[in-house]
């Protein structure tokens, strides 16, 4: 063990122990001796105990640690207090510029645990009410955690997209006359990605390009190579002639699945060599299956009787649908919010704020929706045919009531049920709250069914065939929540949904103008489900979905 490792292990004792508010002095001595022992030129395991002793500023308690360091490789007084430690509070406090201090406020006020969740809540601006966390504090910390979650290398598709985009657009301009196109997963826009993939359809060498482009430390695999970009992000380049592009995109761009449930519907068929990846699906007797639907066995059956859907876009969504403002924890106003909305194209907005169970987020007491309904209809009158409706994102508690009397309940347009506390439950309880929040006839539409944050937190267990029995049989639809941290729903139940009837809300979530913009990774996300316009909620124009929401009641 090196001089530098030891020194690191005790500036970590001294901040974890700051966690626990221990004793100010004994932490000080743990942080003189990092400091000490990261100077000192010879090695401490060529030392004898009686000389680390005297090392001035080090004495015989530390001493004896770092013998035990060397010995063992462990620190007992550490080992105490990492058992008691989940591990993302841990990995916390070795984000750099972080500190103990802002680490205890979060973990003990705020019960965060993993750094996924903290990245979570510092994009809903929930880190804002803490002392000590302005919104200079809050921007610098989501620049380190994104980069501490890159790290891990797996990522949320957005984190991903930009400079995919980037790195595609510059192979084609740099290779002129050669198909250049995303691969792999990522041209299935996966939730969760490892890399960038791109396919070139020119065997010539790319060493010149791949250095314009500012990609680093290439390593050249059995049919890519693999390197990372300017920013640090996994790239994975294929390449193969023009003549067998297609071939090639095609098994590059497949869920191993779908590849396997193709071949066994095509025996005997030989698909090598093809310049057109259309003309596989030719070869093979099937309509052209986009590549996001390329990834389970289902597709292919679909494409073979129903057809293939035309799959929802972005510009189908006519309305903004899960939305907060100041009066919750939105960072711009309501009116903010809906003048966005209405210059971006779209034809509504449903604002839905927090209900006053959540307390952390400045959810609404009755008298506060009151004056935000008076505000709406203000709003209404100068922002016509543009129209703000009365929405809230309530509470679903414990028990699966709602988090408001009746009488308020009933002076919404749209309430969006949602769990966001006591979120450890089994399946039976989990299913079972849900379920009775979908039953309350105020409901519209259940949002982030599982509570899930991708690459952080799994959520809650669900049984989402029967919640999906209870959205059909009450009238309710489904978010899939398009916060590229959340996805949730996950797009693999919505063919079950579909079958069922059950309308998909594509819902940002936002909790700023620009969080309107992630309705775009939600649209991504519900292609992959087979989802079409004509059963998209909020791809209903304002009149129609007046008469949805009405629906209900009536
Ligand atoms: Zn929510
Ligand atoms: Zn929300």
């Amino acid at each position: 063990m090196s001089n530098k490792e030891i020194a690191k292990t005790f500036q970590f004792l001294g901040d974890i122990m700051e966690l626990y508010g221990e004793n100010p002095f004994k932490i000080r001595s743990y942080q003189n001796a990092y400091l000490t022992l990261r100077k000192l030129d010879r090695p401490l395991a060529e030392m004898e105990a009686t000389e680390i002793a005297a090392i001035k500023g080090v004495g015989q308690a530390i001493a004896e640690k770092i013998r035990e360091l060397l010995d063992t490789g462990k620190m007992s007084t550490l080992q105490q207090y990492l058992d008691k430690t989940p591990d993302g509070v841990q990995e916390m406090l070795r984000i750099k510029g972080f500190g103990p201090k802002k680490i205890k406020v979060i973990w003990e006020e705020m019960g965060i645990e993993t750094i996924g969740e903290l990245l979570y809540a510092v994009n809903e601006n929930r880190l804002l009410e803490l002392k000590g966390f302005g919104e200079k504090t809050q921007n610098e910390l989501r620049q380190q955690l994104q980069y501490f979650l890159k790290s891990r290398n797996q990522f949320h598709f957005a984190s991903l997209e930009a400079e995919g985009q980037d790195i595609l657009q510059k192979l084609q301009t740099a290779l002129p006359g050669v198909k250049v196109e995303f691969t792999g997963a990522f041209r299935r826009h996966a939730n969760i990605l490892e890399s960038i993939d791109i396919l070139v359809g020119s065997t010539a060498g790319l060493d010149a390009q791949l250095e314009a482009l500012g990609l680093q430390n290439w390593q050249v695999q059995a049919d890519h190579c693999s390197g990372s970009s300017s920013n640090e992000y996994p790239v994975r380049i294929f390449q193969c002639s023009a003549a067998d592009f297609g071939s090639k995109q095609f098994k590059y761009s497949a869920a191993p699945v779908f590849m396997q449930a193709f071949l066994e519907q095509n025996p005997g068929q030989d698909f090598r060599d093809i310049a057109e990846e259309t003309e596989i699906f030719k070869k093979a007797g099937l309509p052209f299956i986009p590549a996001e639907l390329r990834e389970e066995p289902w597709a292919i059956v679909q494409a073979k009787t129903t057809g293939v859907p035309t799959l929802l876009e972005t510009t189908d969504i006519k309305g903004v649908v899960h939305t907060h403002s100041t009066y919750s924890d939105g960072l711009n106003t309501l009116s903010e919010m809906a003048e966005y909305s209405k210059q971006l194209g779209y034809e509504y907005l449903v604002i839905s704020d927090h209900s006053k169970a959540a307390f952390y987020a400045n959810g609404l007491q009755p008298e506060r929706v009151l004056s935000q309904m008076e505000e709406i209809d203000a709003l209404n009158k100068t922002l016509a045919p543009f129209r703000i409706f009365k929405g809230i994102e309530c509470d679903i508690l414990n028990d699966g009531s709602l988090d408001y009397t009746e009488d308020i309940l009933a002076k919404f347009e749209v309430v969006i049920a949602s769990v966001h506390t006591n979120l450890r439950m089994d399946e039976a309880k989990a299913t079972q709250r849900v379920i009775k929040a979908v039953e309350n006839p105020y409901t519209r539409i259940l949002g982030h069914p599982t509570g899930r944050l991708l690459l952080s937190r799994q959520g809650y267990p669900l049984d989402h065939q029967k919640v999906i029995d209870a959205c059909a049989a009450n009238g309710v639809a489904i978010e899939l929540n398009a916060s590229p941290y959340r996805l949730d729903v996950d797009w693999t139940w919505i063919p079950y949904a579909l079958e069922k009837g059950v309308m998909i809300s594509i819902n940002p979530d936002a909790h700023s103008k620009q969080g309107i913009h992630d309705i775009h990774y939600g649209v991504l996300s519900a292609r992959k489900g087979g989802l079409t316009a004509a059963q998209c909620l909020n791809a209903k124009g304002v009149n129609n979905f007046v008469m949805w929401i009405e629906s209900r009641t009536q």
